[in-house]
């Protein structure tokens, strides 16, 4: 069966039968290669299913309709982040407005920014200037890395921007402290940089202010940009879902904390694994009446769901996705079980069957392709251009946060928060893979902390304690501990901890 990779936003192609994958020599985007992720994806796909039989999906249904048939509308939350088709993405939309609501997927906060589309692959091929800002490529998008190395290899100067060195990749590396590096990006002269091309990660951590600084600076230098996202549909979920009314992740926590949110229904999406601060996650769902999840999987999120629909996994569904190209590719999978479950909520909302095929026409006409005729990965439909029309005040608003980070920093109760904990995301920290069992730290780190040689360093936060086996990395400056995979001292996306010598028990 003709898929794509769930595993990141590039969607790399491949096929999957019996469980196992084979290479898909003529996939627009990979020609046939996978990272790690992609190799691992028969170990993704066996986790364990929820189980379920007609009668009691039945029953979930009606449980799950009743609830947001009674429920004050206002206090119900729609969340999809882009783990699903467009068309699935779409019924949910749909049966989300029949409610007066919006599906959030996490993007809403970055507004009319232009982030869904970003340029062809071999635009960044062909490129003779590229800035990578805040991303490495090597680790969160293994098969951007081979479109650089090709630009490079062609004589490409390649610039980095970001909290390390990328040894690998830049010739010029300008390394920016994570308490201050708002400002510090606002006023980084980059001289004779010009034409070039820019690739960034966007996420739901990722600074609007520095969005809009990058958006500013591909203006000024006449550059493409394009912006890196973790969910196999992450853009189509972005080009399909307006901004208008949607709330942030960290907004949609705070108002089940605070009580605005009575109910979550959450679409292929566990916040507890992709957010930073599990603790945090785990408290609001607490607050909720009721968490309605609808996935096929056991993952975290599951064991605190009040009602359960079980769909299928990525590969079984039929839909189309989108890439940060804007490439339209098909999933040949021949399950719509998940757009079924979202019509028959519909139905017993007395509302309008959702049907696949016309789903289908609206993502086609949503995406500026006539028909299923035209329907053609190899060729990226043409989108319409966004005038790049922004705040111009993103100074002003710097300041402001850089009094606001070092006051949250300052506020943390422990003292000697010397050291900024923070992710490298990758499509298994993503997708809830505990791959990296280590954090990375420097030589000076390790000599000053007097680490023994392949023990372990103790990470001290707000959230706890905890033990992990560290790597050194010649590439992280002093104050910086790097983790690939999720931690449960982790408070935010940047997270001040303090590093110790474990005491021998
Ligand atoms: S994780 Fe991303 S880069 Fe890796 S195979 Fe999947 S789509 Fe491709």
């Amino acid at each position: 069966m003709k898929t794509v990779c769930p595993g990141c936003n590039l969607v790399c192609g491949l096929y999957i039968d019996n469980g196992n994958i084979d290479f898909r020599k003529n996939a627009p985007v990979n020609a046939g290669k996978l990272c790690k992720f992609g190799m691992k994806l028969p170990e993704y796909y066996a986790q364990p299913q929820i189980k379920s039989t007609k009668s009691k999906m039945s029953k979930a249904i009606n449980e799950a309709s009743k609830i947001l048939s009674s429920v004050d509308k206002s206090k119900v939350a729609y969340v999809s982040v882009g783990n699903t088709t467009c068309e699935e993405h779409l019924a949910f939309m749909e049966l989300a407005s029949t409610m007066s609501a919006v599906v959030n997927t996490g993007f809403g906060v970055f507004g009319d920014l232009p982030i869904g589309v970003g340029i062809p692959l071999e635009e960044i091929e062909n490129a003779k200037n590229i800035i990578l800002a805040f991303i490495n490529p090597y680790e969160q998008y293994p098969l951007l890395t081979r479109r650089i190395l090709k630009a490079k290899n062609n004589g490409a100067n390649i610039i980095n921007i970001g909290f390390f060195k990328n040894r690998n990749l830049a010739s010029e590396n300008y390394i920016l402290n994570p308490t201050n590096y708002i400002l510090e990006l606002l006023e980084l002269k980059l001289n004779g940089f010009a034409n070039g091309v820019i690739i960034s990660d966007l996420h739901f951590y990722t600074n609007p202010e520095v969005v809009k600084i990058l958006l500013n600076l591909a203006k000024s230098t006449n550059s493409k940009i394009t912006f890196m996202k973790p969910f196999v549909n992450s853009s189509g979920s972005i080009i399909l879902s307006k901004p208008d009314n949607q709330k942030s992740i960290p907004q949609i926590l705070e108002g089940c904390i605070s009580g605005d949110i009575k109910v979550l229904y959450l679409l292929e999406t566990d916040l507890i694994q992709i957010m930073p601060d599990e603790s945090k996650v785990i408290s609001a769902l607490e607050n909720l009446d009721a968490l309605i999840v609808q996935q096929s999987t056991k993952t975290p999120i599951t064991e605190y769901a009040n009602i359960l629909l079980i769909s299928e996994r990525f590969f079984e569904k039929k839909g189309t996705v989108v890439n940060v190209e804007g490439r339209v590719q098909e999933n040949e999978g021949i399950s719509t079980k998940g757009i079924q479950i979202i019509s028959n909520m519909s139905l017993k909302l007395n509302k309008n069957a959702l049907e696949y095929s016309d789903l289908h026409n609206k993502v086609l006409t949503s995406l500026n392709i006539k028909s299923d005729a035209s329907l053609n990965e190899y060729e990226i439909p043409s989108y319409p251009k966004t005038p790049l029309n922004m705040d111009t005040t993103v100074s002003e608003t710097v300041q402001e946060q850089k009094m606001q980070s070092s006051a949250s920093l300052s506020s943390a109760s422990l003292k000697d928060m010397e050291t900024s904990l923070m992710y490298l995301y990758n499509p298994f920290l993503w997708h809830g893979v505990n791959e990296y069992d280590f954090v990375e730290l420097n030589l000076d780190t390790v000599k000053n902390l007097k680490l023994d040689k392949g023990g372990m360093v103790e990470l001290i936060s707000n959230n706890g304690t905890i033990r992990k086996p560290y790597k050194v990395s010649l590439d992280i400056p002093n104050n910086i501990c790097i983790s690939r995979s999720k931690l449960p001292i982790n408070i935010n996306n940047i997270s001040p901890i303090k590093l110790k010598k474990p005491i021998k028990v």
